[in-house]
């Protein structure tokens, strides 16, 4: 399966990184068709990145980093799964744990992102993931299990999930490399379970936290890892080429 390397730029980036883009397309160029490659940018700058970049539609392309969960409507500053689409995303990351925080988005919420993300032709990247504390309770399987049974719709759809632990974003920690396996090995099971084998097969599930180009190629090469999910590497176009290429092989 190729893999899926996706950067999250948060809060951060200009109308003028578009020598950035261009950078990453030209390695996703180089790749050969070895990898996918996403970059989910502030809603603002999507329309101008996607036009910059159409001709690398399907290994290079733009998405969005959040939906409201409902069409349209009254919802003063928000961005729909339709306008993500409309100027040119293909991906929306739906649940990242810095909007379950601060926006208390519950699973709930996060699974009717994603559904308007399906109903707008969009991949929802759907993101879960630990506390610290869970993680030293020993309890991070069952609690990745209740965010996928309550987060995913029930779909045939293409999408993608994003295991991150809260305690490994941003900080340069990370869990053992047999922990990340077993975690994946449980979301790709839960999600059989749901889904079936068929529709979980296309599923690319991704790690993220605190990826680097030093782990990006031990961590590529973990069973049931089919791709990275990548915050602070992806600001910096040397680093995230490096992660990009270690994804690639
Ligand atoms: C993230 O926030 O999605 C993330 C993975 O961040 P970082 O790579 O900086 O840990």
């Amino acid at each position: 399966m190729v893999k899926l390397v996706v950067g999250n730029w948060k809060m951060n980036g200009c109308l003028n990184d578009i020598s950035f883009m261009q950078t990453i397309a030209e390695t996703a160029d180089t790749l050969n068709n070895q990898l996918k490659t996403v970059i989910c940018v502030p809603s603002v700058f999507i329309h101008h990145f996607s036009n910059h970049i159409k001709t690398h539609h399907a290994i290079f392309e733009i998405g969005g980093q959040n939906c409201h969960h409902l069409k349209t409507g009254a919802y003063t500053g928000e961005v729909s799964a339709d306008m993500l689409k409309d100027v040119g995303a293909h991906y929306v990351i739906v649940g990242h744990s810095e909007r379950r925080t601060d926006c208390y988005e519950s699973d709930i919420i996060v699974h009717d992102k994603a559904n308007t993300a399906f109903d707008a032709d969009l991949i929802p990247i759907i993101c879960v993931g630990e506390t610290h504390e869970q993680y030293i309770q020993g309890i991070s399987k069952k609690i990745i299990v209740e965010q996928i049974k309550h987060s995913v719709p029930h779909t045939v759809k293409k999408f993608a999930i994003g295991y991150e632990p809260i305690w490994a974003i941003g900080t340069g920690l990370i869990p053992q490399f047999d922990e990340i396996a077993a975690i994946h090995l449980t979301i790709y099971e839960t999600l059989k379970g749901l889904l079936g084998t068929e529709t979980t097969n296309k599923v690319d599930i991704l790690y993220g936290g605190s990826v680097k180009p030093s782990n990006a190629c031990d961590i590529a090469n973990i069973d049931y890892v089919n791709g990275a999910l990548v915050g602070g590497a992806s600001l910096n176009a040397s680093d995230f080429t490096q992660i990009m290429t270690a994804f690639a092989h």
